[in-house]
């Protein structure tokens, strides 16, 4: 349920109605924008009087919301969410790229690439060092070791980093190296990971479950919000449907559904969603089309000796090319590249 407070409330008077809110057992969240200030209540509703509610002097109305998803709902804050990782912004303003390899092969692999896609306009470097691969005898990424090139990265081109965690032990391991924590399709519902994630303190990017719906997603981000985490986008990857000329479907419609029902910042990953890298650029402008805020790519200084997802990445001068024709898109929809 929401409350909209009238114009004319106080700052006093919404604190005392969050209070005896609170008094109920209640737990509330209060969202301020530049139109209304809303109170989100969550928790057993039954417990208040609506009709008085509704007669109080300071609310406007009371709205009932049905999704199970509450702090991730647009419902409870009309405001596009954005927020900083290190020195970049995510949200409505800006068109973030996530650039950088699948894996994290080398010191020396990923000072090339990292370079490369600074130079480009890329804000966030991405590489896995920990690799969910589908064969147990496919290379599973550098763990620790590929965390510290990372850091190195980060702070020799001011990049910020973001790298996927897929158990509970890379999370306590990776806070400490990277800007920005990926959870990746396989993971979308574990919830313990999720749970956990809502409390490191770090922004997080959720992408969607291999064959997810869009309500089960939203759920998944609400874990992270409900354990403490404001700071989360979500990440269209493509879903698995009965097509297979691509690695997977990219709902790009899925991204306008989002944009109803959540303020969380969506971003699109071309490379995961079709395998193919020829695929990459045209529908990253797609991307920004439909309004997405943001995209990560998979870029690689030698794809054909990739040890993972060459066949989808870019090499460095393709995603430069790339970063070169979609600023007058970027311009078109009023948002900020690099
Ligand atoms: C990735 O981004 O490295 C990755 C494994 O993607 P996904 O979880 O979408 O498959
Ligand atoms: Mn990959």
């Amino acid at each position: 349920m929401i409350i909209v407070l009238k114009e004319n409330c106080t700052i006093e008077q919404q604190q005392a109605l969050v209070s005896s809110i609170q008094s109920h057992g209640l737990s509330t969240n209060l969202s301020k924008g530049d139109q209304v200030t809303i109170i989100g209540v969550i928790g057993d509703k039954s417990v208040l009087d609506i009709d008085q509610l509704k007669a109080d002097p300071r609310v406007d109305n009371v709205i009932p919301v049905t999704e199970s998803y509450k702090l991730v709902n647009r419902k409870f804050h009309p405001e596009d969410t954005e927020f900083t990782v290190k020195n970049t912004v995510i949200g409505p303003n800006n068109l973030t790229i996530m650039a950088g390899p699948c894996a994290i092969e080398s010191e020396e692999q990923l000072m090339t690439i990292a370079r490369a896609v600074k130079a480009s306009g890329a804000t966030l470097l991405r590489g896995g060092a920990y690799k969910p691969r589908t064969s147990p005898y496919s290379f599973q990424g550098l763990e620790e070791e590929g965390l510290r090139y990372m850091k190195e990265a980060g702070e020799e081109t001011g990049l910020a980093t973001i790298c996927e965690i897929t158990s509970l032990k890379a999370l306590e391991t990776a806070v400490s190296y990277v800007d920005m924590l990926q959870v990746g399709a396989r993971n979308m519902q574990n919830f313990e990971l999720l749970k956990e994630v809502g409390k490191c303190g770090k922004p997080v990017m959720l992408k969607r479950g291999l064959a997810a719906t869009i309500d089960e997603w939203l759920n998944a981000a609400e874990y992270i919000m409900a354990n403490g985490n404001p700071n989360v986008c979500l990440c269209e990857r493509g879903i698995r449907t009965y097509e297979t000329a691509t690695r997977n479907t990219l709902d790009l419609a899925a991204v306008l559904v989002l944009k109803e029902k959540t303020h969380l910042p969506v971003i699109v990953d071309p490379s995961h969603a079709t395998g193919v890298r020829a695929f990459v650029k045209p529908l990253t402008k797609s991307a920004i089309a439909v309004g997405a805020d943001g995209v990560m790519v998979e870029v690689h200084n030698r794809p054909e000796c990739a040890l993972s997802d060459g066949p989808q990445s870019l090499t460095c001068q393709q995603f430069d090319e790339m970063m070169q024709e979609i600023r007058p898109y970027a311009d078109l929809v009023k948002r900020s590249l690099a």
